[in-house]
């Protein structure tokens, strides 16, 4: 397996052509805190390149047929299901997951880029009766120009094909900036874009300062759309930088997600459905479980069985045969995680599970956190308000369901939710009752690419997946066409 990559992804791609930088910047293996390779530290000059070629690129690209950019995305998932155990060796080694996961993440993004060439296809208009005679009253559905799009490091590769992949069926030109810690895998999944011999400029990308890239994208009327996935706090940046040119936002942020175990559960199905959202990415999934709300009558079962397979987690660096969970992205991320879970500690929460750092030779010191159980968590402490965005399980009792409705509610987050019950009535009452975007009932599997994922209140605006995917980079033209 390849640890090195010295100058390999050391461009930007920008206008068909790979340029080199003057400035580049280290990306780090979180799980050893060694280089791995160099990336351009780009800011607002190369952004501007990349949004003159992206805005060069447009009037072409989004004249063709549905069916001709079908051919070129088409084409990129093949050759990136081709290339596939490269890019999930580049993938683990980067951001640090289990291997295993980066060859589903991976296999997911050949998934969502031929559901969106397809798709694309089907971006029908509408012809509507008209209030007077000779009149046709028609709805045009075209693409909404250049867009920015910005990922995040949790999921660097399949974020990435939810947002090129619909943006370019729908006809938009691009410019994407990749997270700082995972921008490698963004670039080798690019250049297998243009080896498509994808028209120049109509896919771009930059890595570097975030502030000026974002600052640019989102001062550039030419941009008419930014996608955005990340923190809250960054979308409500961007959000009101995009309001100096009233520019479409689609903005993925961060959740609170809680699960609410009730008596009449499949204990055992829940405690699977918990174990393998709670843990994947090593708890750094937007959706994943924040809350486990349990029923008193069945919470003694219900953490016993919890402890017994969370101790037995094996935590290593990514590309270790075995390993279940990896190391954190960076350590600013562990010690928000070893932060709260302090507070937790302190204000009472019994700990049987984890509850430390892990300090091994030959690991990063600062991004190993052992899985960890928490019990008699309640509301006064810190990690039932934030995304604890790590290898966390906090445990809360209930004995009412509608006020673990409301405590559930109790949040300026949305994003998702988990359910599980036998009791038909209840699992409707809880459909209504939870205040989410996405909520799965007696599972916790929630992505595919035909279903339209998102937030509300704070976790979002827009959605990612399905029809609703596409319609995001699209706007309507009404035409009121009198003939006679
Ligand atoms: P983040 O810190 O907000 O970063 C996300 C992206 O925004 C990165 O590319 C980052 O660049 C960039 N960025 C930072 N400051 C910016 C600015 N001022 N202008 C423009 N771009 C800027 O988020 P993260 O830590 O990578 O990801 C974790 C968060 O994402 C969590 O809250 C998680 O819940 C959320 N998330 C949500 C979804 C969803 O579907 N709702 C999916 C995945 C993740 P740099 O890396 O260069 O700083």
């Amino acid at each position: 397996m390849k640890t090195f990559y010295g100058n390999e992804y050391n461009f930007s791609w920008i206008d068909g052509k790979k340029i080199e930088s003057d400035h580049s910047s280290e990306v780090i293996n979180p799980a050893t805190g060694q280089s791995i390779g160099l990336v351009p530290d780009g800011g607002a000059k190369l952004t501007l390149r990349a949004i003159d070629a992206a805005a060069q690129a447009l009037p072409s690209w989004s004249k063709l047929t549905a069916g001709t950019r079908a051919g070129y995305l088409l084409d990129w998932a093949d050759r990136v299901i081709a290339d596939k155990e490269a890019l999930a060796q580049l993938l683990s080694l980067e951001q640090g997951k289990p291997l295993d996961e980066a060859r589903g993440e991976i296999e997911g993004v050949a998934v969502y880029i031929r559901w969106y060439a397809e798709e694309g296809k089907r971006a029908y208009g509408e012809i509507i009766p008209a209030s007077r005679p000779g009149q046709q009253l028609m709805v045009f559905r075209e693409a909404i120009g250049v867009v920015g799009l910005i990922t995040p490091a949790n999921f660097p590769a399949a974020i990435l094909a939810t947002k090129v992949a619909p943006a370019l069926a729908a006809g938009c030109s691009f410019v994407l900036k990749p997270a700082e810690q995972t921008p490698m895998i963004a670039i080798a999944l690019l250049s297998h874009l243009m080896a498509t011999q994808l028209p120049a400029g109509v896919a771009n990308l930059v890595t570097g300062n975030p502030e000026e890239i974002g600052g640019t994208l989102s001062a550039d009327p030419r941009v008419r759309k930014i996608s955005f996935t990340g923190s809250t706090e960054v979308g409500k940046i961007l959000m009101r930088q995009a309001a100096d040119n009233v520019k479409r936002l689609t903005l993925e942020l961060g959740g609170n997600a809680p699960v609410v175990v009730f008596p009449d559960a499949d204990l055992d199905k829940a405690v699977d459905g918990i174990m393998g959202n709670k843990f994947e990415n090593c708890g750094q999934v937007c959706n994943g479980i924040n809350l486990i709300y349990v029923h008193e009558d069945i919470h003694q079962a219900l953490v016993e069985k919890l402890a017994e397979r969370i101790k037995v987690l094996k935590v290593a660096a990514g590309s270790e045969p075995g390993c279940q969970v990896g190391p954190m992205i960076d350590p600013s991320y562990l010690n928000k995680v070893e932060t709260l879970v302090n507070d937790a500690v302190m204000k009472g929460a019994k700990v049987l599970a984890g509850g430390h750092r892990i300090v091994e030779d030959g690991y990063h010191v600062g991004n190993f956190y052992a899985p960890t159980l928490l019990d008699g968590v309640h509301e006064e402490m810190e990690l039932t308000r934030k995304e604890i965005f790590g290898p966390v399980a906090p445990v809360l009792t209930f004995t009412d369901e509608s006020v673990v409705i409301e405590r559930c509610n109790n949040t300026p987050y949305g994003l998702a939710g988990y359910v599980y019950t036998r009791d038909a009535a209840r699992m409707f009452r809880l459909i209504a009752g939870l205040e989410v975007g996405n909520l799965a009932v007696n599972g916790t599997s929630l992505a595919n690419p035909q279903t339209p994922f998102g937030g509300v209140k704070e976790s979002g605006i827009g959605r990612v997946g399905g029809r609703q995917g596409l319609e995001e980079y699209m706007e309507l033209k009404y035409v009121a066409l009198t003939l006679e």
